[in-house]
């Protein structure tokens, strides 16, 4: 539970007792404010989302019984470009958790200087209890009640947390149905096939490890022989965990919904793979030494520690048994800022959600790119110049940590929120 901090004046639409992932991000804002100057006059504009669309998602179950679902696109900032942030299917899915996202899009998109604003979407649903036709139904049916505000220019989607090429095809589908032409720029994560880029799928997992690389040679940590502590298996926890091991490091332990599993001398990261594509888990891998209990993998010691599931993961509760060196936050919001608090007490390196993930978000750009375009780009060339955004806006950070002797998340939320009231300001207020 997050309660309001006492400044904020809030909407009637949010709880001030529980302001779930909200809260936290509008710590993250208190915390940037003193920091931005005379930018600071405009910072209430981060703390509102710009258009909050709820909807409501009927479909027509396999039985024949009529089922409804609560549906969200939320445009946070569209400052410095059209809105841009995946959608999740989950059964826990709220609308604070989806201005959250949004916001942290706002933010990610200006650490890494694409040129779009922030936007999130999601559906409270749980996808695991539907048949692929009704998964089907409900994705074009959620299309296209938010097709009033998302487009190319507008807003585009992307996968996040149960969602994937699939279900982007259906919603690029359903968009050019209800517009009658093609429109591939309005989703990203598309199969190759229908427009999507090289690289996409892997480039979320591929930014972590850029940024780690870079984190760890500040940290005087060697890739080669690092223990690697990896929450979630999938999109993002599964190409990270892959590339970490390629690079010589030992994956230690994983976790995802299904169990925990631990191998100190490091598990079989392509095997596990193979494992979880036949059986939907890491649970009962032959390959691991021991299964442990789901809350004893905060206890394992490691050097880099990768939350790569979901939100409010590391906690004031279990932030103080973490033994770890590096922590690069693969997923959103893994943290609270409390648990930064003790984790930066520790001198943990902590390289924030808003930059360590932000590579799925920069080959998104370069697919909306080649998409305009319809020219497209080899992977060597996609997957070199994710590097060099990576690289770049990782330094980029550093040095604002060094220079105001902050962590990396506030340097990063400095330089991005800098960039945004910037655009805000020159654009003035309508009318
Ligand atoms: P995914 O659905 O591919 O994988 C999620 C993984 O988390 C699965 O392995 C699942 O088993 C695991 N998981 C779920 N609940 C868990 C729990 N309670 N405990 C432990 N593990 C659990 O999702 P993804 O695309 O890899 O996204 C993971 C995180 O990364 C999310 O926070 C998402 O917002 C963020 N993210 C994703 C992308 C992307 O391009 N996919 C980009 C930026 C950020």
């Amino acid at each position: 539970m997050t309660s309001v901090p006492a400044q904020h004046a809030l909407p009637s639409y949010l709880n001030a007792e529980d302001l779930g992932p909200w809260g936290v991000y509008l710590q993250q804002i208190d915390r940037v404010t003193p920091h931005l100057g005379s930018l600071s006059r405009w910072v209430e504009t981060l703390k509102r989302p710009k258009r909050i669309l709820t909807v409501d998602v009927p479909i027509e179950r396999d039985d024949g019984t009529i089922a409804h679902y609560e549906g969200y696109r939320v445009q946070h900032n569209m400052s410095r470009g059209p809105g841009k942030g995946g959608v999740r299917f989950h059964q826990d899915v709220t609308l604070s958790e989806v201005m959250a996202l949004s916001a942290w899009m706002t933010v990610k998109n200006a650490a890494v200087n694409v040129p779009y604003g922030g936007a999130k979407g999601g559906i409270r649903v749980d996808p695991k209890t539907l048949s692929r036709g009704e998964l089907q139904r409900l994705t074009r049916r959620y299309t296209s009640e938010i097709s009033l505000i998302i487009g190319p220019n507008k807003d585009i989607p992307a996968p996040d947390v149960n969602t994937n090429e699939q279900v982007m095809a259906w919603m690029m589908d359903s968009y050019a149905m209800i517009e009658g032409n093609l429109s591939t720029g309005v989703v990203t994560g598309k199969p190759i096939s229908l427009g999507g880029s090289l690289g996409r799928r892997e480039a979320t997992g591929r930014g972590v490890f850029v940024v780690g690389r870079e984190a760890a040679a500040k940290r005087g940590v060697a890739i080669e022989g690092a223990r690697v502590a990896v929450q979630g298996f999938g999109n993002v926890g599964g190409v990270a965990a892959t590339m970490f091991a390629e690079a010589g490091a030992e994956v230690i332990a994983v976790q995802d919904h299904t169990g925990t599993i631990v191998h100190q001398g490091g598990l079989d990261v392509a095997l596990l793979h193979k494992f979880v594509a036949e059986t939907g888990g890491v649970a009962n891998f032959p390959g691991a030494e021991q299964t442990i209990g789901r809350d004893g993998f905060w206890d394992i010691e490691s050097d880099i520690l990768i939350p790569a599931a979901l939100e409010q993961q590391i906690t004031a509760a279990n932030a103080p048994r973490i033994r770890t060196k590096i922590i690069l936050e693969g997923a959103n919001g893994p943290t609270t800022p409390e648990a930064d608090d003790i984790l930066t007490d520790k001198d943990v390196l902590i390289v924030p959600d808003v930059l360590a993930n932000a590579g799925g978000v920069t080959v998104s750009y370069f697919e909306w790119v080649q998409d305009f375009s319809s020219f497209f780009w080899t992977e060597d060339e996609i997957n070199a110049r994710l590097t060099r955004i990576m690289q770049d806006a990782f330094n980029a950070v550093w040095a604002v940590a060094q220079d105001k002797k902050v962590t990396l998340r506030t340097a990063t939320f400095i330089l991005a929120c800098t960039r945004v009231l910037q655009a805000r300001e020159v654009r003035g207020l309508y009318p």
